[in-house]
């Protein structure tokens, strides 16, 4: 039985004032969500969130990591610093670092190996682009990620999540349709029950603008547990809403 999970990213977003209302609300009404909830935050503000955590059921979880595990590389934050401030997620080979940094699937898995290595989870973000799924190539493509991790999934299954984001629906407002997300979610799982049978109960999420009004629909899939969410966890009742339809 997979538990489902929120996972809220709030990408580069927030200003102490800010994330504390936020947190106050969310913390608020956080109490009645039946699934498993986190929230993954800028660098500079783990402390701080961590405090206003601390007492709560909502798990702390970080962006990205670096691939190494100290020393001269300028700019870059280790697992063992994420650790310090109390993290239990970590976002690795979201659309936005792959596009902005061009990290490759090899960097993307090795960034993973170091989150289980701390014993923290890493939340492997998989999904094609518009000109990909126009090509048919969504299939290849999420794959293609997946079996970069592959060897992880049969070394340390229960403890990766899975984040198919295509890559068309990241912060555009387009969602897929549950349809589009279970029959990709659907080849993920495939690839999951092959690996072993501890895999196949991977948790999968789905993230692409995710609002109140579609998430309910989208979490009902078979192969869809729960969903990363960016736009929608800055505000904190469209975010309990989502929880909420779990
Ligand atoms: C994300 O950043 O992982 C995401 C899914 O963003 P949004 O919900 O805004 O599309």
């Amino acid at each position: 039985m997979r538990q489902q999970f929120v996972a809220g990213n709030w990408k580069m977003h927030g200003s102490l004032a800010s994330n504390a209302a936020l947190l106050a609300e969310v913390l608020a009404g956080v109490g009645t969500a039946r699934c498993e909830v986190a929230i993954c935050v800028p660098y500079p503000y783990l402390s701080q969130v961590q405090q206003l955590l601390q007492t709560s059921q909502v798990a702390l979880g970080a962006q990205d990591c670096s691939v190494h595990q100290s020393g001269a590389h300028t700019g870059e934050v280790s697992v063992s610093m994420l650790q310090d401030f109390g993290c239990r997620y970590v976002i690795v080979g979201h659309s936005e670092r792959r596009a902005d940094h061009h990290e490759s699937d090899v960097l993307v898995a090795a960034k993973a190996e170091r989150a289980l290595e701390a014993g923290m989870t890493p939340i492997v973000c998989v999904g094609e682009t518009l000109a990909e799924r126009e090509s048919g190539l969504t299939r290849a493509v999420v794959l293609r990620q997946l079996l970069a991790v592959t060897h992880l999934l049969r070394e340390q299954t229960s403890r990766i999540v899975v984040a198919y984001e295509p890559v068309w629906a990241i912060g555009t407002g387009r969602t897929a349709t549950p349809e589009q997300a279970q029959e990709v979610h659907a080849v993920l799982r495939e690839h999951l029950r092959t690996v072993s049978e501890a895999a196949a109960g991977v948790r999968i999420l789905y993230g692409g603008s995710v609002k109140p009004d579609n998430a309910a629909v989208l979490f009902s899939q078979a192969d869809i547990d729960g969903g990363l969410i960016g736009g929608a966890s800055l505000k904190a009742a469209d975010f309990l809403a989502i929880a909420a339809a779990t």
